[in-house]
């Protein structure tokens, strides 16, 4: 795929229905090309990209640590989660990614021990600056140097802005030029690469690239549902086109993508290349020049095993002619045959809701309903949750609209909640 169809399937997957282009360029990955010694953690069974113009090969496969699995108490299961991360860095994964806030704070801490052991090193490990936590000057580097005792390291690899918003860059960020503050973490050396992730739509985004040269990667929203979402796939390829990395988030949408409902399914299974739902949308991301890893959340031993063996065979280009015309036809199928809540489960909504409700497990079920239309199974999954591990369920809810500026995907939460409670007598 080259520059122009790129963008021209951009515009066939908005319009899906429509087949995405046919040529099927034959290109090396990076591993391919590339002096292997300049590959942190190599592993033959491992695909490695680079990460915009930073010098940096990262795995197509990278660890999100924002969805750890838990114990009955609800804390953090940190054994088990430590089992998962180092056997991905055992089979050539080479990026971490955490934050300041996941884990209700407590990931960092989490992620240092488990990179403890020589972990650390066979790793690019980044975090994130929380802007929303910036009340005076100090509190930059206050919070940094926190996150380098946390994560028991000297310098942050991949250091972002996080989860730009449109309040937080009309406000505490430019504010505090905070960007200017990260350039200056790097001429100290406490970071070594800067970015952002960013959750506003597509102005915003454009005004964050021109803020500063510097920005030498981000990290975006990407899936096959979301090419037009936010940045969107015209600003990966702006990104791309200024050198910077790309790092797809969200690539299954909150795990939607992972379980496509039977009519979706049967659509892909006309393929006469076999793929799990996983592999379709991880396949989709790695076909991309411009994408440098996908970031995965995984939280369960099995996801770990089955997506080091998807990303065996990343690969840019990698999917062929008949392949993107039945996965367009797909997506014309959930995008007019559905109406699924873009929930992505980041849980912000979670953080800001003063009644604990575990607004992200009660939209799986309730999708999962709209999906196959088996309303038992969902009511029992939505009731289940109401006091459990996660929070509080629909009956919390007092429609005080907390959450509403929270949501990154612009959900009427507090509308879907009141739906649910009238739909399923709860
Ligand atoms: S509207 Fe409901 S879910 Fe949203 S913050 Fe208020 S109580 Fe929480
Ligand atoms: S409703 Fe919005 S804020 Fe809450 S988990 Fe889903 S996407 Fe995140």
């Amino acid at each position: 795929m080259n520059r122009r169809t790129f963008i021209t399937s951009s515009a066939l997957l908005a319009a899906a229905g429509t087949a995405l282009p046919s040529n099927l360029l034959a290109r090396p990955a990076a591993s391919e090309a590339t002096p292997l010694d300049n590959i942190r953690n190599y592993k033959p069974s491992m695909q490695y990209r680079p990460m915009g113009q930073t010098g940096v090969l990262v795995s197509a496969l990278s660890f999100g640590m924002m969805r750890p699995p838990f114990l009955p108490s609800g804390e953090p299961d940190e054994a088990t989660f430590q089992t998962m991360v180092r056997h991905a860095i055992d089979n050539g994964l080479n990026y971490i990614d955490t934050s300041h806030v996941y884990s209700k704070g407590k990931s960092q801490g989490i992620t240092g021990r488990i990179l403890q052991n020589g972990y650390r090193e066979k790793v690019w490990l980044a975090t994130k600056f929380p802007w929303w936590q910036m009340e005076k000057a100090g509190d930059f580097d206050r919070i940094l140097n926190q996150q380098l005792e946390e994560l028991q390291t000297d310098a942050i690899d991949f250091y972002l802005l996080h989860a730009i918003t449109i309040d937080g860059w009309n406000g505490a960020i430019t504010r505090f030029n905070i960007p200017h503050l990260i350039e200056k973490a790097k001429e100290q050396g406490k970071i070594k690469h800067m970015g952002f992730s960013l959750h506003a739509p597509s102005p915003i985004f454009k005004k964050v690239l021109q803020y500063t040269p510097h920005w030498e990667f981000c990290q975006l929203q990407m899936n096959y549902l979301d090419v037009e979402y936010e940045a969107g796939l015209v600003g990966i390829k702006q990104a791309y086109d200024r050198g910077m990395g790309v790092i797809a988030m969200e690539p299954l949408r909150g795990g939607f993508l992972a379980s496509l409902p039977p009519k979706a399914k049967a659509i892909l299974e006309t393929s006469p290349q076999k793929y799990h739902d996983v592999a379709w949308a991880f396949n989709y991301l790695w076909d991309m020049p411009e994408i440098s890893t996908v970031l995965s959340g995984m939280s369960a031993m099995p996801h770990v095993i089955d997506n080091l063996t998807y990303a065996k065979h990343a690969a840019v280009e990698m999917m062929r002619p008949e392949e993107r015309k039945i996965l367009a036809q797909m997506i014309q199928h959930l995008r007019t045959d559905y109406n699924a809540v873009p929930c992505t489960g980041c849980n912000y909504c979670r953080l800001a809701c003063p009644e604990e409700v575990a607004v992200a497990q009660l939209m799986i079920p309730w999708n999962q309903y709209k999906w196959n239309g088996n309303m038992e199974p969902a009511k029992r999954r939505i009731e289940f949750v109401h006091g459990g591990r996660y929070g509080n369920g629909v009956p919390a809810c007092t429609q005080c609209n907390k959450c509403l500026p929270a949501c990154p995907q612009g959900i009427n939460i507090p509308g879907v909640l009141q739906e649910i409670k009238t739909t399923m007598k709860i």
